[in-house]
């Protein structure tokens, strides 16, 4: 019998392989941080041998959720203004806050917090475009969850750098700085067309090559930024980002929500990643992201929530039920995206977006041991016919009982175990104090 470190004997297990198949009575074997088997529990413990096993009776175990965008610092910003179109939103009230506020120990508190809600969801890793990146990778470092964070570059000052030198140069030294973490990735940011002139995305074309690292930016997120873009340069944003050769498979494209049949012969050529990121769209008023379409044109859509400014919450549970509505709702087929086909929107789909999907996004062999438990036996999910569904359509977040990451378990029963609740719910409250002083 081979010794391993622990065993998950779960009665449910959703992996986000093989076409989805839910197993039952069957075991996750974890040595080392990595999964080393998945079978059922009766053959599981004449192979292995362990004083660690674990009984999750009541539960489906899944791959942590992948939270393919976030501004996770804004989640000081939460409730700050509401009810607001995009561009006023940002030019009345968060670009003057960010710019009055946002410091390394804003950032710093704001990420812990984040994480916090993130872990208390069931959410392993996101992919994060902000500023002061230190702060934010201090704060997952010790939380011990994974990140892809974006060295945002932007043409306009802000508290952490004045030109997009700066922010690239200050950017080039945090990749340095972090590229060996086993936790921490980092991408390209451009903030979008509209805030980065051309020459400067060719600047970040060409550090990203160099680097082999990804781009994220927000793309064809509202009717405005496709409008703007024709009165100055008679092109869509889309055509002028495959001019200048930014649109590849390693490009992660967030919002996608207006299309149209030129910009999708583009995007079938030349096969960007596409984050989706339904509650923002629908609360900005932004519109619905074809996601059927790119689907069926082969392209991965991974899922997102965008900051908790815009949403207002890191929920993954109900971006989930809010994507696989919307995309009920926009093509008239309540067949659309069934539910086993949002969890790997929200797993799988998130590491292969990212480039992660070796090393995490679903439970197989070989893959690090990044997943969560659900507890189902609750009023609000019985009686029980199908996981899948009772967790797109009926569960909520505070279900989400234990989360492990790398096989390090980062909450117990609903109890996190890096990080303190206390410490940064009073950090939480003393901000909005300072905030609301001041506004
Ligand atoms: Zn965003």
């Amino acid at each position: 019998m081979e010794a391993v470190d622990n065993m998950i004997d779960a009665r449910w297990l959703i992996t986000s392989e093989h076409k989805n198949t839910v197993l039952e009575n069957h075991a996750l074997v974890i040595k080392n941080g990595i999964i080393k088997d998945i079978l059922p529990t009766q053959q599981a413990i004449t192979l292995y041998q362990t004083k660690n096993i674990e009984e999750y009776a009541n539960h489906v175990i899944l791959p942590g959720f992948i939270n393919t965008h976030t501004h996770i610092a804004m989640n000081l910003f939460r409730g700050y203004a509401d009810d607001l179109a995009l561009m006023k939103w940002l030019n009345d009230f968060i670009w003057p806050a960010e710019r009055r506020w946002v410091s390394h120990e804003f950032v710093y508190d704001a990420s812990r917090l984040a994480i916090a809600e993130m872990i208390r969801s069931g959410t392993t890793c996101f992919n994060d475009m902000y500023f002061f990146l230190q702060a934010t990778a201090e704060a997952v470092d010790q939380a011990g969850v994974r990140a892809s964070i974006g060295i945002t570059a932007i043409d306009f000052p802000t508290a952490w750098a004045k030109t997009i030198d700066e922010y690239l140069e200050k950017g080039l030294e945090f990749y340095a700085q972090y590229k060996n973490h086993a936790r921490i990735r980092t991408t390209l940011a451009p903030q979008s067309i509209y805030t980065v002139a051309e020459p400067n995305l060719e600047k970040i074309k060409k550090i990203a090559e160099d680097n082999h690292l990804r781009i994220n930016i927000h793309l064809h997120e509202t009717q405005d930024e496709i409008n703007q873009s024709l009165a100055q340069t008679k092109q869509r944003p889309i055509r002028r980002l495959q001019n200048i050769g930014l649109l590849t498979p390693d490009l992660i494209a967030v919002h996608m929500v207006h299309v149209n049949e030129e910009d999708l012969e583009i995007l079938k050529a030349t096969r960007p990643q596409i984050v989706h990121c339904p509650e923002s769209n629908m609360k900005l008023a932004s519109g619905a992201c074809p996601v059927v379409t790119y689907q069926n044109l082969g392209l991965n859509v991974a899922l997102g929530t965008d900051g908790a400014a815009s949403n207002n919450d890191l929920d993954m549970i109900t971006e989930m039920r809010s994507a696989n509505f919307l995309a009920k709702l926009t093509t008239h087929n309540p067949a659309a995206l069934p539910a086993i086909d949002t969890i790997t929107m929200a797993t799988l789909n998130g590491a292969k977006a990212l480039g992660i999907d070796q090393m995490t996004g679903s439970l197989t062999k070989g893959k690090a041991a990044d997943f969560i438990a659900i507890k189902l036996d609750e009023i609000e999910t019985l009686p029980l016919y199908h996981p899948a569904s009772q967790i797109v359509y009926a569960a909520s977040r505070n279900q989400v009982s234990d989360v492990w990451v790398a096989g390090k378990q980062l909450m117990k029963n609903r109890e996190l175990l890096t990080l303190n609740e206390e410490e940064i719910k009073a950090k939480a409250i003393e901000w909005e104090k300072k905030l609301l002083k001041k506004s």
